[in-house]
């Protein structure tokens, strides 16, 4: 079971995922386990990025009424490898700044470094890395990393404090996606956290384990060719957070 306030970020942001379905041709589907998992690595790790791999759980398929739901009309299927399986456990493999962080060690390799298979060397089908008080949003080098994920590529940016040397980074365009209770809005509406940047309190969403509160989270997801993976966080079922309240509202 993972703790009442990230059960609650999770269905909001599923409730944001329900609404916005159109801007999708993919799906993927994430436990609330393993969000949890990453956020204490995520935490512990400070102040480096982490990489985290991913691969499909064959013993998981996507719930067919989940899937109905969620898949808008420019759903595509085939889109990515591991499609219509939830991801299985997370691997922590590297850790790092946003450059070297893609650059994993020869342990996660098999071996083999060729350039056909990219600076991640092709291990995981999924990855995802964090953005320490910074948007999640695709640098120039995760773009380029992400040109050899058989998956999809997640970023997941998150805002706590204490935060160290680092201050909070949002002066980034592109489309943001939070994890955030009351505030289910358009994705495309922009909603920076900067606003609180000045704001003596900042809301705190939950406290880690490591201490830290966390005031926002935010993930997105998305495929090599550029496309805007959607993403839905389920629980032990399969069922998406809000999932209930998602059925009787349609
Ligand atoms: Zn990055």
């Amino acid at each position: 079971m993972v703790d009442g306030w990230l059960a609650q970020a999770m269905a909001a942001y599923n409730a944001e995922s329900l609404a916005n379905k159109e801007g999708y041709r993919g799906l993927v589907m994430m436990p609330g386990e393993t969000l949890e998992q990453i956020l204490h690595w995520t935490l512990e790790s400070l102040p480096d990025e982490i990489l985290i791999g991913l691969d499909a759980d064959n013993n998981r398929p996507h719930r067919q009424e989940v899937d109905e739901m969620f898949e808008g009309g420019d759903h595509e299927n085939g889109l990515f490898a591991g499609e219509g399986y939830i991801l299985g456990e997370a691997t922590i493999v590297n850790r790092g700044d946003s450059f070297s962080v893609h650059h994993v060690p020869e342990e996660w390799t098999d071996g083999i470094f060729s350039e056909s298979r990219g600076p991640r060397g092709g291990r995981f089908v999924h990855w995802l890395h964090t953005h320490p008080n910074a948007v999640a949003v695709p640098s120039k080098q995760d773009a380029d990393a992400a040109q050899y994920t058989l998956g999809v590529d997640m970023i997941l940016g998150i805002e706590f404090s204490p935060s160290g040397p680092f201050g909070w980074y949002d002066d980034t365009d592109g489309v943001r996606r939070k994890l955030q209770p009351e505030q289910v809005a358009p994705v495309r509406q922009k909603r920076g956290w900067g606003r609180w940047r000045n704001s003596p309190e900042k809301p705190v969403l939950g406290v880690a384990p490591t201490g830290h509160s966390i005031h926002g989270l935010e993930l997105i997801s998305f495929h090599r060719s550029g496309t805007a993976v959607n993403v839905i966080f389920v629980d032990e079922e399969g069922y998406p957070y809000g999932w209930e309240k998602f059925q009787s509202s349609t």
